[in-house]
Parts: C-alpha cells; sequence; structure tokens
C-alpha cells in the first residue's frame, strides 16, 4: 500500500486483492453511541450500511469492523450483520487482538492533513458520530482513548483547498473519499468533489 501508484479506477476484486493484500480496517466506533437520539442512531446505521456497500464494491465488506457495538446497534442495523465484522469491546481491544499498534484516526480536529504516507497503516479509524452542524468537537476522544491503552494515533483531517469546510462529514463519504484516494489514485480535492 505505501508503494502507491496510479491505479487504474475499474479493477476487478480479484486484481485489487493480488494489488492490495493488506487491507486495513475501516473501524467505526461507536463508544459515543449512547449521547445520540433514537434518530441520530438509525443514521449512524444507515451510514454504516452504505459503508459496507461501498467496501463490497472493492472487496467482501468485512473490512468494515464496528467496536463497542451493542445489543441496540445489532437490533437496529439494518444490514447484514454477518457480512461486518462486529466487536462488542473497545477499539483498543480488537487492534490489539488483531496485533495493530498504530492507527489513521480521521478528525476534522486534526492538525496534519491525510496523505498517501499514511496509507501503510492496518486501520483508519473513524469516528460513529452524527451530528448536525458538527461543531461539537468529539472525535479528539476517540483518540485520548485509544493513546491511553497504548496505540499510536496518526489523527489526520480531510480538507478541500485546505479546509474542512465542504467536506461531508457523513462516515460513508468520509469512507468513499479514502477509498478514491487510495484505491483509485485520485487526489484529495477529487475525491471530496466525487462524494459531495
Ligand atoms: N462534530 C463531530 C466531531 O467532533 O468529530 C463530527 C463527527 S463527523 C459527523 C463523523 C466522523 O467523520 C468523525 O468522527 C470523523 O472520523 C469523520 N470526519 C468527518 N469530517 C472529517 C474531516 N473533515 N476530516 C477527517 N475526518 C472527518
Amino acid at each position: 500500500l505505501c508503494m502507491m501508484e496510479k491505479f487504474e479506477p475499474i479493477l476487478t476484486p480479484d486484481e485489487l486483492r493480488l494489488r492490495l493484500p493488506d487491507w486495513p480496517y475501516f473501524i467505526v466506533d461507536l463508544q459515543l453511541w449512547d449521547k445520540h437520539t433514537q434518530k441520530e442512531k438509525g443514521k449512524v446505521c444507515l451510514q454504516i450500511n452504505q459503508c459496507y456497500g461501498l467496501l463490497r464494491d472493492y472487496f467482501t465488506g468485512s473490512e468494515v469492523a464496528v467496536t463497542w457495538a451493542n445489543e441496540e446497534f445489532r437490533k437496529m442495523f439494518h444490514g447484514p450483520l454477518d457480512r461486518i465484522t462486529v466487536y462488542d469491546d473497545p477499539t483498543a481491544e480488537f487492534l490489539k487482538e488483531n496485533k495493530i499498534d498504530e492507527v489513521v484516526l480521521l478528525d476534522p480536529w486534526a492538525d496534519e492533513v491525510l496523505s498517501e504516507k499514511d496509507f501503510d497503516v492496518k486501520a483508519f479509524i473513524i469516528g460513529g458520530i452524527v451530528d448536525t452542524g458538527g461543531e461539537k468537537k468529539l472525535t479528539p476522544k476517540i483518540g485520548e482513548e485509544l493513546e491511553k491503552a497504548g496505540i499510536k494515533v496518526r489523527r489526520r483531517k480531510i480538507v478541500l483547498k485546505g479546509d474542512i469546510i465542504g467536506v461531508p462529514d457523513r462516515i460513508n463519504r468520509i469512507l468513499g473519499i479514502i477509498l478514491k484516494m487510495m484505491v483509485e489514485g485520485k487526489s484529495m480535492d477529487e475525491a471530496v468533489y466525487e462524494m459531495q
């Protein structure tokens, strides 16, 4: 993954598997689940289902992992629970079980912008957070939690022409932007425009 050449956009899943054998996990961290209203929880579920849809196009879909998943999430999730990776315990535990000690946390409040150099990690973390307006500073808490558990966290933001304004903040759109950059070799601006 670190030797990112520009990929042709259309590759079959088998070709992709050969070229990217160490496909990372895309983890949606649900530790803030209880802070959401029922309606917002529904949106979180829908967006995770859309993440599965995106990854299934490229791979199997099981690369979507949901951590801190509780009974209510399982009940409310209308997608194929058996095709994604659902994990009841904290993200750090999941990472340790998979021998992953360093991650990229997608965080609109980060100082550094996501780049190709970050595509060598084995896990990307996206906050399972829905908040219209997005002004609350919530994602950094996920990073602090991971660091406390001994995980190295690279906090990275996605920007459009240098600014987070104009970047869609839905969980599935963020995943879509990463995939367009990683798999299709698009620039960040192009990827953001295409996911708007
Ligand atoms: N106000 C929330 C916060 O403080 O993070 C916004 C959460 S956003 C709706 C859901 C998730 O999408 C975030 O936790 C983050 O992982 C990801 N995200 C949204 N916009 C992003 C951006 N511009 N750069 C990186 N990640 C972003």
